[in-house]
């Protein structure tokens, strides 16, 4: 469905962005895995791509740098010619109640949650424009729709990002590129792990399909847009979220 396709997937050693990364891989894309600090989480995520018949490259990055972005896009346009799908799925966490908030800490997420996305689109964006075709998913999150205690700096930025996400769709429109966001609840990764298991359990209680997502969920829908069965479908937010943001 992917074949020779080329993917950039942010974030990919771990979690949502590995399990996106393998899923892309198994349709026939060849696949970047952008890393920041996880080198043999990346290179292993490589080598499990290859040992299925794939092709991919681990590649360091800081996404809030946009020096190293740039640096990044144009490595993968000089060794596979093209990048056809971005998938911006790097984050981080730092929760905190408002009055205990740092600056550092707000900067630090809008940061790499939201300028480490526009840091990709702008870099990507003249590459898929010329060769009118491209396929653009976001990761947000539902706190971007719907708000969380202690995460004013983390829904800022994941509510930034689908405003991103709606403008750059009516953009590029008519160079053939859509633009969609993708907007998970509560996924079992490392993000999550840090939850107490009193708290997990009352998540799940809330949640209509009662169990924490997979990343392979998230994975699946990802794929979906990436792929040519999803071309009438531009500026969306689609969340994966077992019912709870309904
Ligand atoms: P995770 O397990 O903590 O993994 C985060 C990934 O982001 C890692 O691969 C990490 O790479 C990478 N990363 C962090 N900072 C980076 C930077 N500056 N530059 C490049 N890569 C960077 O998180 P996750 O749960 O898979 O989340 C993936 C995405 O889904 C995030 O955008 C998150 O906000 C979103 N999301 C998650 C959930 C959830 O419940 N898990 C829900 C809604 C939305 P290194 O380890 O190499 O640094």
């Amino acid at each position: 469905m992917l074949k020779n396709k080329v993917a950039l997937v942010t974030g990919a050693s771990r979690g949502i962005g590995k399990e996106i990364a393998l899923t892309l891989a198994s349709y026939g894309a060849i696949v970047i895995v952008n890393y920041n600090g996880s080198k043999d989480r990346a290179l292993k995520v490589i080598e499990e791509i290859k040992a299925n018949g794939g092709r991919g490259l681990a590649y360091q990055a800081n996404v809030s740098d946009s020096g190293q972005v740039r640096q990044m896009i144009d490595d993968i346009k000089e060794e596979f010619g093209s990048i056809h799908i971005l998938v911006n799925n790097a984050g981080i966490t730092k929760d905190n109640l408002i009055l205990r908030m740092s600056e550092e800490e707000f900067n630090e997420v809008i940061d790499i949650n939201l300028k480490g996305v526009f840091n990709c689109l702008r870099s990507v964006s003249p590459i898929m424009i010329k060769q009118r075709y491209g396929r653009i998913i976001n990761i947000s999150s539902i706190v971007g729709i719907h708000g969380n205690p202690g995460q004013v700096n983390y829904s800022a930025a994941k509510a930034g990002v689908i405003g991103m996400t709606k403008s750059l769709a009516k953009e590029l429109a008519r160079r053939g590129i859509t633009v969609n966001a993708v907007a998970p609840g509560y996924i079992d990764t490392d993000m999550t792990k840090i939850l107490n298991e009193d708290l997990k359990e009352a998540i799940k209680q809330e949640i209509p399909l009662k169990r924490l997502g997979e990343a392979q969920d998230v994975a699946n829908l990802v794929v979906f847009l990436a792929s040519d069965n999803s071309s009438y479908i531009t500026g969306q937010t689609i969340q994966v979220d077992g019912g709870l943001g309904i």
